[in-house]
């Protein structure tokens, strides 16, 4: 393989990490977790090891004192009523009943030690889950169409798909040493609900006339990704057959793995190589690997709903609606899980979706029951009726549990978010993304308004304060938004938002809408 060449060639241009994965590969911390770590007690596992975790999809807890925080992998969002039970379980058990839903439709435990991780992947592995390169230099879980197979919005049903890619790559050791993390998405809804533009590679739906038939498939795009330097992904001049996604997924992701730089941790990720090579050699690199590619056809996407969706949902089954949830930045417990998988057994089919947009979603219930079904108590926490800022607001971990936090994040987002509800009136949607450091996992570029937390010197001290960006927006048009000038202490951030909101209330334009503000 070429990054073994690389190895062997040019030892002096690799980073710290890449010594670490050639002594052992990530994936075999697996074992040693379960043989001697889990017997053996934290006080035993060595920092470099710490580190493969990741690969186990799991990572130290702030403040480093023996808990850790772990990631399951959910393909799409998409869970059985057996596997949401069984997450319930693993948080009530294990994780002191406290879960959340992350950008990645994943659902994210905390307070886990690492003698419970054997029984954890037991209970996991039983119900077809895992939470193996949910982290690390690895494919992370793909992410795609949360309605996938029952959306009015789709070209076709991704499921399978994106289970036969995920398929592929998880414990996949011909792919489980890349240069940074790699994420892909798959979705044919029409309104970007994979988040297409900031994913490594990301298919988006198009079709093509092919021998007088018009064929349903995707268009792909590759190079996006956000942190400190945020890139939107390019299109290559490619149409996809459905059959041929994941030849094309294991093509992209050789060229990562080969060509990848391994110099500078944070010049690691794909997005430099596409930057730096273009589209036209990228695609040139692709089909040497894998063979020519018919040119692109038409794109089907016409614009992004951000992921969201609200209350009770037409499908594209008549008779059947979707039940969609408010789950406040993200955030639930075990109890509440479980209490959704019954429901959805009850009154649906038993499965349940997690969104990008952090919510959650009951599927496939019969028209006539859904007034009966949101008439359960669990429906007050986790709301299906609209809140005009509360259901738009995102947040990630923040210092609460992240070692790479600055500040706390999830409090003071539902805070501020709870402000505007009582503060602001106004007739449109304004995302809110909130982020501890600029590794960017809330996704604030994307926001219509992100905040960024730092800290501050002030006359008492110092202080968490978050820098504001405005105009974010995927789809068509897609942008990141526009850091504004100086920095708002944390007390002051509602307030802040809301004059700012009301100054383009009262002057914006007919017709124009908060991202082109
Ligand atoms: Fe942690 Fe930073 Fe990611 Fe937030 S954005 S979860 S603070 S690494």
């Amino acid at each position: 393989m070429a990054y073994e060449a690389i190895w062997a060639n040019e030892p002096s241009k690799l980073n710290a990490a890449e010594f670490m994965k050639m002594e052992k590969d990530g994936l075999d911390v697996i074992r040693t977790i379960i043989e001697t770590y889990s017997v053996e007690g934290y006080e035993s596992i060595p920092a470099d090891e710490l580190n493969r975790f990741k690969w186990a999809g799991v990572y130290q807890q702030k403040p480093n004192d023996g808990h850790f925080m772990m990631r399951i992998r959910i393909p799409s969002g998409m869970l059985t009523a057996a596997q949401a039970r069984a997450l319930a379980d693993i948080s009530t058990n294990y994780g002191r009943n406290l879960m959340d839903v992350t950008t990645r439709q994943s659902i994210q435990f905390h307070w886990l030690r690492v003698e419970q991780l054997p029984d954890i992947f037991k209970r996991l592995d039983a119900v077809g889950l895992y939470s193996f390169e949910a982290c690390g230099d690895c494919p992370r879980a793909i992410v795609g169409n949360p309605l996938a197979g029952i959306d009015k919005y789709e070209l076709f049903d991704t499921t399978e798909i994106v289970q036969q890619v995920s398929d592929f790559f998880v414990m996949n050791r011909d792919f489980s040493n890349l240069p940074r993390k790699y994420k892909i998405s798959i979705s044919s809804n029409i309104y970007n609900n994979g988040f297409a533009e900031i994913q490594d590679l990301g298919f988006t739906p198009a079709v093509k006339m092919i021998d007088g038939k018009e064929v349903q498939g995707f268009h792909i795009q590759v190079g996006g990704g956000l942190s400190a330097k945020p890139f939107l992904a390019q299109p290559l001049n490619a149409f996809v057959h459905q059959e041929n996604v994941l030849k094309v997924a294991i093509g992209v992701t050789t060229i990562f793995r080969d060509y990848g730089y391994r110099e500078k941790r944070h010049h690691a990720r794909m997005k430099f190589l596409v930057n730096d090579w273009g589209p036209e050699k990228f695609f040139e690199k692709l089909t040497e690997l894998i063979g020519p590619l018919p040119e692109r056809g038409e794109d089907k996407t016409i614009g992004w709903q951000s992921a969201y969706y609200d209350g009770i949902g037409e499908q594209k089954q008549e008779g059947l609606r979707y039940l969609a949830l408010n789950v406040p930045v993200g955030r639930l417990s075990g109890t509440d899980l479980a209490e959704l998988a019954r429901i959805s057994e009850t009154y649906g089919d038993g499965s349940i979706r997690t969104t990008i947009s952090q919510n959650i979603i009951i599927p496939n219930i019969p028209a006539d029951r859904v007034s009966e079904a949101v008439t359960h108590d669990i429906f007050r926490k986790l709301s299906p009726n609209r809140t005009r800022f509360l259901d738009r607001t995102v947040s990630c971990t923040g210092n609460e549990f992240c070692n790479l936090a600055i500040v706390e994040t999830k409090l003071r987002a539902q805070s501020v978010a709870e402000y505007l509800e009582v503060h602001v009136d106004i007739d449109e949607d304004i995302r809110i993304h909130f982020v501890g450091c600029p590794n960017a996992c809330g996704q604030k570029q994307i926001a219509d308004i992100g905040l960024q937390g730092s800290l501050v010197k002030t006359s008492a001290g110092m202080q968490e304060a978050f820098d504001i960006a405005i105009g974010g927006i995927l789809g068509p048009n897609a942008q990141f938004n526009e850091k504004l000038k100086g920095r708002v202490v944390g007390e002051q951030v509602g307030p802040v938002l809301a004059d700012l909101i009301h100054y383009y209330k009262e002057t914006r334009a007919t017709g124009e809408t908060f991202h082109q503000f």
